[in-house]
């Protein structure tokens, strides 16, 4: 069966309105996803007929906002097959599930001299809150490098890997796109005898992510990235180790009691939600949920990959462009980085925009990556379930003109 792009396209509001005169072309799903009606929807309802907070109130409306809220609990579980939803830590983004396990996990168990190695395609939410633990804990730090096309080098990983306590990697790298065999790395990484922690930004939103059989001890993920709304994000860490950790944050419904001496914290998952989440938002990631699961991930991949296959066959047609990153499409998550000589990315994405076409330029808070790779920033495009090959025709024909310009 293949996607049915049209249909998928119906349900986005947003595909349907136009920037600067032109029909919307939004190539940037890696930064956040757009959003379907019933996301949208779900959340207005929320506020207009079910608006409570959870676990507090004993009323109906609490009561059902409580189970509504705790139904997501149990479809994430089983989006990415976790054994059981105490595992499913409710959290804001990647970035904030990076540091509850820094926090948490990391100033308990990381002393002087351990050692830390995360890689050098990471985003910076995968790679300072690590940098600080270790200067925090004194520490050694470290990162594992890539080869020129832009993969993991597996030999430095696996000499770097020798005496790590934690090592941190990405699933898929937001710049390169390169795919990272997780499982892999997780099994070395606990032959090692470290805890392997998994940033599923850019792969959980269209490919199935089964936490077991990676055997990631920690994953994390944005909702804002499948179709939900900012402010949903996960962390999947394994119950023994979610047990041993400390809180991140204090406060609220991590509590089970407060005495002056000392105060006890409640169970898993609670232990880590301190505070009042963002109730609307974690429901309206439990319709993406569905909604990612009605479209099914092996066909939004498969439109990714084929997206992205067209996409790197047509861009070397544009003078002096250099993508960056493996070649082959199905080597990558759905985007794609690149620079063109004598052309600055905020130029590039000005111009792009005066064509109704949204795409990312800067340096995608991967600092560390752009230096290894030469560069100080570069152009992303990116793709999801509801990009056309024309929306990509009308990319490289924007960058055609983007190019006499500044011949
Ligand atoms: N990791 C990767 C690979 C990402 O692409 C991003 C978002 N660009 C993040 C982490 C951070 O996600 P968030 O801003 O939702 O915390």
């Amino acid at each position: 069966m293949t996607l049915d792009v049209e249909k998928v396209r119906r349900d986005f509001p947003i595909l349907q309105t136009s920037v600067n005169g032109k029909k919307l072309v939004y190539l940037d799903s890696a930064a956040t996803s757009q959003k379907p009606a019933a996301v949208i929807d779900t959340v207005t309802d929320f506020y207009t007929n079910r608006n409570a907070n959870v676990a507090r109130g004993l009323y109906s409306l609490a009561e059902d906002a409580t189970l509504a809220y705790e139904q997501v609990r149990d479809k994430l579980c089983s989006f990415v097959n976790a054994r059981k939803k105490e595992e499913i830590i409710s959290v804001r983004s990647t970035t904030e599930a990076a540091n509850v396990v820094m926090r948490g996990w990391g100033e308990k168990f990381i002393g002087k001299g351990d050692k830390i190695v995360t890689t050098v395609m990471e985003h910076h939410s995968n790679f300072v809150p690590w940098q600080q633990l270790a200067r925090m804990r004194g520490a050694k730090f470290d990162m594992v490098d890539i080869t020129n096309d832009g993969e993991l080098d597996w030999n430095d990983l696996e000499k770097k890997m020798k005496g790590a306590k934690l090592f941190a990697v990405s699933a898929a790298s937001n710049v390169v796109g390169t795919l990272n065999d997780t499982k892999k790395i997780c099994a070395l990484a606990h032959e090692c005898g470290a805890v392997c922690v998994v940033d599923g930004a850019q792969t959980v939103p269209s490919m199935k992510t089964d936490v077991k059989s990676i055997d990631c001890d920690f994953l994390m993920f944005s909702g804002h990235k499948m179709l939900a709304p900012f402010g949903s994000g996960v962390l999947y860490g394994k119950e023994e180790l979610l047990e041993k950790m400390d809180p991140f944050m204090y406060g609220s419904e991590m509590i089970r009691s407060v005495k002056k001496e000392k105060s006890e914290w409640n169970e898993l998952p609670f232990k880590f939600e301190s505070g009042t989440p963002d109730v609307a938002a974690f429901i309206g990631l439990g319709v993406a949920v569905d909604y990612l699961n009605g479209v099914g991930l092996d066909e939004i991949r498969k439109h990714e990959v084929e997206l992205i296959t067209h996409l790197l066959a047509r861009l070397p047609s544009v003078d002096g462009l250099e993508v960056l990153g493996p070649k082959d499409a199905k080597k990558r998550a759905g985007l794609v980085a690149f620079v063109m000589d004598g052309i600055h990315p905020h130029d590039i994405a000005a111009m792009l925009d005066s064509d109704g076409i949204c795409v990312r330029s800067g340096h995608h808070c991967a600092m560390p990556l752009h230096e290894r790779l030469g560069v100080t920033a570069s152009t992303r495009a990116s793709v999801y379930m509801y990009n056309t090959e024309d929306e990509i025709d009308a990319l490289v024909d924007s960058l055609q003109k983007v190019r006499k310009v500044f011949r």
